[in-house]
């Protein structure tokens, strides 16, 4: 049909539809990508970024406290909540800037607006006006999921709103024991606030490697987090500026902010996908997608969280990319979902990639761990209470490196250098044959000779 429009309809200005936009528009393609809300999406606006740098300003206080060991006398430091929200904000909304003369350069169409189905090739704009795209790509993200309604959620704040408090809660209540509640805990006490994460499960970072999620625990509890267990918010009261939270094992915790981080859902609601026929993965709640992003229908495709498999930016940027390239550029991708490396930024930090202990062991005979706690050198004046975890998990048979964790500062910046070695396949042999850089934290990684653990399967009778 010769009366499109455009050739691609974004909707969805975040990590995905940014960089769809962007690289379709550069093989020639007409492109507009609408956005809600603001350009650069979670991951820029209220995701990563603007936490990220939180957790560089939270840290500071640590720095600060190391710094007398090593002859500092530095007069009582004072920090200023609002100045850091406000530098913050300044520095998201230049990089918002930026995100959108980026895709405009890139000859792509950016309108500020919501859009939802009207057909399989058509877009109602909140605008009023109808756009005819001959492919769609869907990119519209996730949102916060607060889980079952409770007496008194309306008190609750997810992360979009944790980004832009007046002032620095004394005590705050987190539930959640994933990736959004120890970030922000750890935030939290490092500004000095009082700091209470509630978990349902028996221990913090389900689905991480055991060693780990013990070892940052511990490691938070040092810094003075208090960490419950087995148990969930059932009910929050007001009282003025107080908050009570009743939890499921009749105690409760008093604060002056109760954030929730239990999770996401795809943003899949009120966009019209019954009137283009576009299915939903029963399993997950998100678009369905083939390989190549591709959904039912055959010219529509989605990216990023919105297809809930993994829910991160690089992720997204990659999946967005492939589309782009095989539909656009004449190269047909699939992405590879397998070894993705990522972080919690905690602190201390999990860097983590490949396989956990669990998994090597539900999927291979015979099993080598290596591990490693150790006190950073630094910690020998700075008189901190702190250790690092290393440890390597091996395939015993073809000598592979399966999966590496760490936990401890800089341990995202390695981790994503190790990932290389774990696509590559590398052997337990060539960490050992690495020569060490000394003095690093990260020499440890190829000085560990002797296993931990040796796991053999006895053999099926
Ligand atoms: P998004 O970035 O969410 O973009 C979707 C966009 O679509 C949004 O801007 C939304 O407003 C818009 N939209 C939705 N519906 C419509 C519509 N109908 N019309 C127009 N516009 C619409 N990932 C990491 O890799 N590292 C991290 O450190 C990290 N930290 C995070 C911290 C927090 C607090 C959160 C919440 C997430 C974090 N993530 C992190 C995850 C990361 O932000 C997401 O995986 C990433 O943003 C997904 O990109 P996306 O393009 O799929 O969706
Ligand atoms: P996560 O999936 O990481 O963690 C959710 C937590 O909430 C889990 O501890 C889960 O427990 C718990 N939970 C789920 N449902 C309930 C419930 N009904 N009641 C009580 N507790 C519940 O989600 P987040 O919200 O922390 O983050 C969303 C996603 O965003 C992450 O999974 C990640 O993909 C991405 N992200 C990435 C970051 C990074 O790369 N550094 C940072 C922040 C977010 P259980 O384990 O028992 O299911």
């Amino acid at each position: 049909m010769a009366d499109f429009d455009v050739d691609l309809f974004v909707i969805g200005g975040g990590s995905g539809g940014v960089r769809a936009g962007r690289i379709a528009a550069g093989y020639g393609a007409r492109v507009m990508i609408a956005e809600e809300y603001r350009m650069g999406g979670t991951c820029v606006i209220r995701g990563c970024v603007p936490k990220k740098l939180l957790v560089y300003g939270s840290h500071i206080r640590r720095d600060i406290e190391d710094a007398a060991g090593f002859g500092w006398s530095i007069p009582s430091a004072t920090f200023d909540w609002p100045r850091l929200i406000a530098n913050k904000d300044k520095e998201i909304a230049r990089l918002e800037a930026a995100y959108t003369s980026n895709v405009e350069k890139a000859g792509a169409r950016v309108v500020k607006t919501r859009a939802v189905f009207e057909d399989p090739h058509t877009l109602r704009l909140a605008t009023g006006e109808a756009i005819r795209s001959k492919h769609v790509l869907i990119a519209t993200g996730g949102a916060p999921n607060h889980g079952r309604v409770i007496p008194g959620i309306e008190h609750v704040i997810s992360s979009n709103e944790v980004f832009h408090l007046k002032q620095l809660p004394k005590r705050i209540a987190i539930q959640g024991g994933g990736y959004i509640a120890l970030e922000f805990a750890c935030i939290f006490a490092g500004f000095g606030s009082d700091v209470t994460v509630i978990y349902r499960g028996d221990n913090i970072l389900r689905g991480f490697d055991d060693d780990v999620r013990a070892h940052v625990r511990a490691e938070m509890e040092k810094e003075g987090i208090t960490v419950l267990t087995g148990c969930t918010v059932d009910k929050v009261d007001r009282h003025g500026d107080e908050f009570t939270s009743h939890l499921s094992n009749g105690s409760s915790v008093a604060s002056d902010q109760v954030l929730f981080a239990i999770g996401r859902h795809p943003n899949v609601a009120n966009l019209g996908l019954e009137k283009a026929g576009v299915a939903i993965n029963p399993e997950n709640g998100g678009i369905a997608v083939n390989g190549f992003s591709q959904t039912n229908v055959p010219h529509i495709y989605a990216v990023g969280d919105v297809t809930h498999r993994f829910n991160l930016t690089p992720v997204a940027i990659r999946e967005a990319h492939a589309f782009a390239d095989t539909v656009f550029g004449n190269k047909p991708t699939r992405v590879d979902h397998a070894d993705i490396p990522t972080a919690v930024f905690s602190q201390p930090e999990v860097g983590t990639v490949g396989l956990t202990e669990g998994q090597a062991l539900a999927q291979f005979t015979n099993v080598d761990i290596y591990k490693t706690s150790f006190r950073p050198m630094k910690a020998t004046l700075s008189g901190r209470d702190t250790r690092i975890l290393m440890k390597l998990v091996v395939d015993a048979t073809t000598d592979r490196v399966l999966g590496c964790h760490i936990v401890g500062d800089g341990a995202a910046e390695m981790v994503q250098v190790l990932g290389i070695a774990i696509r590559m396949k590398a052997k337990k042999a060539d960490f050992d044959a690495t020569m060490a850089l000394h003095p690093t934290a990260a020499e440890e990684l190829v000085t560990m000779r002797t296993p931990a653990a040796r796991h053999v399967r006895e053999a099926a009778e």
